[in-house]
């Protein structure tokens, strides 16, 4: 008897096997190799309108705080004089005083247009930072083939790269096929809700329903997949939701030399925990699928063992994602206390509690869903639960990998960077083009950068050859 048992035993263990490496050696596309071409129309003169832009101070200060109108006039003049042709020959529209978008009309009206965005604000920098900066923060400065300084990264370099491109090609007296808008909103680092709210509003009221919007987000990265001794490019097909949940407790307080065994903070403080003890379920959602997919002939066999199969290790690939907070963005819907207010003075128990936390929202899941998930994990009629309406943006509809706007992409990427994979991914942060998710079939987010460092952080700063490679890169998106 324990001898058929045990027969049985490694005969489905046999079979298993058989199967896990089938699946691992069938599953398996090979990694397209592609012909590079040089990168070439690099201009010094580039380099210096990216440090001039930088010196300009366009600071996005705050959602409810105003701007520098000074400064954002001054970038306006700063685009007038750099890009003359673009000036003289593309049509240009205002919106709220500083977000603007050129019309550069095609040979064929009776093509769908392309939208090019970029963001010219940048986020401040604290003071206490600023001692930390190796040059001062809006210098501009060039040192070693490297621009400096906040916006460097994110996101001059793209107003400029396009910019740059335009007026280039406008001067060799290119047309291009299809009409491309240039789009460039002025308050993306607090909402977009004066700029890119409200020109895609205007595209929506015109009925022009883009082919293409390309806008900030994927990158070439290789720092998150070093091991795999390549370059990855991550073009953005969708986004995570955002919501905030507003959280209050209202507990008579009284004098702090007599407390009861329970305050408003105290209850308040509970909820928050009981919140951050468990996250929402993880899913593998099909763009990470994807990327998964894409990268997995380039890692060992182990590992492809694993990610061609699973079916049974679906599992076991959710807790490594879980590990580092990166990746576990991408398989979560999170939720994070990011305000706590209470309190007046130190002798006071205060009677009201309030917090807000920050939800972002993965695709299949809605902002419903996180409030009920924080409902019952608070599970206290005490605390109060409310959805912030404002901010709401649920999970956007994901542009398709099989888009053509997406392959014509693909294919400038996989001709610019040697080995490279190209992968679509889901972004966790928001950017302007999220308002144009609704209506276009094809918004993608991606620059052709891989080498730049201090985004929102110290030391914001770019090489020259990740503009350079921009430049290029938009050029041959708009000849294509
Ligand atoms: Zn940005």
């Amino acid at each position: 008897m324990l001898k058929l048992i045990l027969k049985t035993f490694f005969s489905v263990l046999l079979i298993l096997m058989i199967v896990l490496v089938f699946n691992t050696l069938t599953n398996n596309k090979p990694i397209p190799v592609f012909k590079t071409e040089k990168i070439t129309g690099s201009s010094d003169s580039a380099v210096l309108h990216l440090s001039k832009a930088i010196q300009i101070k366009t600071i996005s200060f705050g959602d409810t705080l105003p701007i520098d109108t000074s400064e954002f006039k001054k970038f306006k003049h700063f685009l007038e004089s750099t890009y003359p042709t673009v000036h003289a020959k593309l049509a240009k529209q205002t919106f709220n005083e500083f977000s603007y978008v050129y019309k550069w009309v095609g040979k064929d009206s009776s093509l769908q247009p392309i939208v090019l965005m970029a963001h010219m604000d940048v986020v401040p920098v604290e003071a206490i930072a600023e001692s930390k900066w190796s040059v001062p923060s809006f210098s501009g400065a060039i040192k070693n083939d490297t621009i400096w300084g906040r916006g460097a990264v994110d996101d001059k370099v793209a107003v400029i790269a396009i910019l740059e491109s335009v007026e280039q090609l406008l001067k060799e007296n290119f047309t291009p096929s299809r009409t491309i808008y240039l789009c460039f909103g002025h308050d993306e680092e607090v909402s977009g809700k004066r700029g890119a709210k409200v020109f895609s509003n205007w595209f929506k009221e015109q009925n022009i329903k883009p082919a293409l919007v390309l806008d900030e987000g994927g990158q070439i990265d290789l720092q998150h997949f070093k091991r795999l001794n390549k370059p990855v490019a991550v073009i953005g097909t969708s986004e995570k939701g955002y919501v905030n949940l507003d959280l209050s407790v209202e507990i008579p307080g009284g004098h702090s030399s007599m407390p009861n065994p329970e305050t408003a903070i105290d209850v308040l403080n509970k909820a928050i925990l009981k919140i951050r003890a468990h996250q929402m379920p993880a899913a593998i959602v099909p763009t990470l699928h994807e990327l998964l997919n894409r990268t997995k002939p380039a890692e060992s066999f182990s590992k492809r063992l694993v990610l061609s199969n699973l079916w049974l290790f679906e599992g076991l690939v959710i807790s490594q994602l879980e590990k580092t907070k990166e990746t576990n963005a991408m398989i979560h819907t999170t939720l994070v206390p990011t305000i706590f207010k209470s309190g007046i003075k130190d002798n006071v128990i205060p009677s009201i509690a309030k917090a807000t936390i920050n939800s972002r929202i993965l695709p299949g899941e809605t902002s419903d869903d996180v409030l009920n998930f924080a409902i019952k994990a608070i599970n206290d009629e005490r605390v109060s639960v409310k959805k912030q309406t404002i901010s709401l943006m649920e999970p956007s509809p994901i542009t398709s990998f099989e888009h053509p706007s997406f392959k014509i992409i693909e294919k400038i990427i996989q001709k610019s960077v040697p080995d490279v994979i190209v992968s679509p991914y889901l972004m966790v942060g928001a950017t302007d083009s999220r308002y144009f998710r609704g209506f276009s079939d094809a918004v993608l987010n991606f620059s052709a950068v891989q080498d730049v460092k201090g985004f929102h952080g110290i030391d914001e700063r770019i090489g020259k050859t990740d503009l350079n490679r921009m430049i290029f890169f938009y050029r041959k998106l708009i000849k294509e």
